[in-house]
């Protein structure tokens, strides 16, 4: 046996970023930048008014209040989207609205709410609050300057990322593609849909579950569908999925049962590295380049292959992906047991599936998701994280146990 981090060292030797292209920042979303983004303009672009008032000279309205109100002439009305306007000159105010360029002259916005119209005198506006120099004017640059660093290669792209880059002129950037990852189930046992089962069938749920896992990471799952226990039908879908994808994940056939052909069938078509992983569940794991390709083969109960994906094919898929090694796993947070966490007494790491939720002092607590059978499919639905039991005793009640938050 080795340790996971051993495992998982193998396999990132293997994985490498794929190469760099432009992308439209409509399907950016998710993808790792390529390249170090810099301000081409300044955002915003001109002085504008950050609120819908009136542009002043602060000297104007001075001590101005209900009771002693400045009065000013009216001089026009700029919107958002007018090229700026004539000057304010001492005595006079521009009405002007959020966004609207700032005109020479004014230093000052009266907001609307601390102003009234003067009845019978269309073209006056009184003021009722004092204003300072630079009130409610948004500079130029405020948000980028003209030359900035915006975003580091290696951001990952959000939504408002993609809004800066539209706001500094960019129609694209050079993005890692998201990766696109084969599935393919094998088994003589399984079918799929629904309908009546014939006796000793059951339905593929590794396939829609690890479809669905895929499309949750941001990558581009394709489907293989379910390779018989027959070494022709093994070796044909998987060197489809070779051809057709980045990177493929296997489930089943790669422990030490009699049809267990899946083994035999990566090794015949190149070096698999066999593995035998100290983590309950998911000890067994295969992993290695065909054709340069990526083959994770994971194991065939439904809980380890969730959590041989998760511990495994993920960080590698990642690092297809463009993430840095920073970003590769998911990182720890400390919970408090609320009932005690038990672990068999063996030398592997134990993922058990808990529920974490805040508890009425705000910290996180954990419970047991459920039966921890590696079959049991429902608890690992039902859990939102997996509590990480090293060797030794377990958790008892109360005491503090590292979780991986899922999802
Ligand atoms: P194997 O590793 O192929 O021996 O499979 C281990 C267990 O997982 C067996 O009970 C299989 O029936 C079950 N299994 C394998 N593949 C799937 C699948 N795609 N969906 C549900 N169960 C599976
Ligand atoms: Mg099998």
């Amino acid at each position: 046996m080795i340790g996971l981090t051993e495992a998982r060292a193998r396999v990132l030797a293997d994985c490498r970023p794929a190469p760099a292209a432009f992308t439209p920042l409509a399907d950016a979303l998710g993808l790792v930048l390529a390249e170090d983004v810099e301000a081409a303009e300044a955002v915003p672009p001109f002085p504008s008014s950050a609120m819908d008032g009136y542009a002043v000279i602060a000297a104007d309205v001075a001590g101005a209040s209900a009771d002693r109100p400045a009065r000013l002439a009216v001089v026009g009305t700029l919107a958002a989207g007018a090229a700026p306007a004539t000057g304010v000159r001492p005595g006079e105010a521009l009405r002007i609205m959020t966004g609207a360029p700032w005109p020479p002259g004014a230093d000052a916005v009266a907001i609307v709410e601390t102003t009234r119209s003067v009845p019978g005198a269309r073209g006056l506006v009184e003021v009722l609050a004092p204003a300072a120099p630079g009130d409610h004017i948004r500079p130029a640059g405020e948000d980028l300057a003209t030359g900035q660093p915006v975003f580091a290669a290696g951001t990952l792209l959000g939504p408002g990322h993609l809004g800066v880059l539209a706001s500094v002129g960019l129609t694209g950037v050079r993005a890692h593609p998201a990766p696109t990852v084969g599935v393919l189930s094998t088994g003589d046992e399984l079918v799929e849909g629904g309908g009546g089962l014939a006796p000793g069938r059951i339905r593929d749920s590794n396939r829609p579950t690890l479809l669905a896992l895929l499309r949750r990471d941001g990558f581009r799952p394709v489907d293989l569908g379910i390779a018989r226990d027959v070494e022709d039908d093994i070796r044909r879908r998987i060197n489809e999925g070779t051809a057709r994808c980045d990177a493929v994940l296997t489930s089943g056939g790669v422990s030490m049962g009699e049809f267990d052909f899946v083994k035999k069938v990566l090794d015949q078509l190149g070096a698999m590295n066999w593995m035998q992983v100290a983590i309950r569940p998911a000890k067994p794991f295969a992993f290695g380049l065909l054709a340069g390709t990526p083959v994770f083969g994971l194991p065939g109960n439904p809980v380890s292959s969730m959590v041989s994906y998760e511990l495994l094919a993920r960080p590698g898929l990642r690092r297809l992906a463009g993430h840095p090694d920073s970003r590769l796993v998911r990182p720890a947070t400390r919970a408090v047991a609320d009932a005690a966490l038990t672990r068999h007494g063996d030398e592997r790491t134990t993922y058990l599936r808990v529920v974490a939720e805040p508890g009425p002092d705000g910290r996180l607590r954990v419970r047991s998701a459920g039966g921890q059978g590696s079959n049991l499919l429902w608890p690992m639905a039902l859990a939102n994280a997996l509590a990480v039991l090293p060797p030794g005793p377990g958790v008892p009640a109360g005491g503090e146990v590292d979780v991986l938050l899922l999802g």
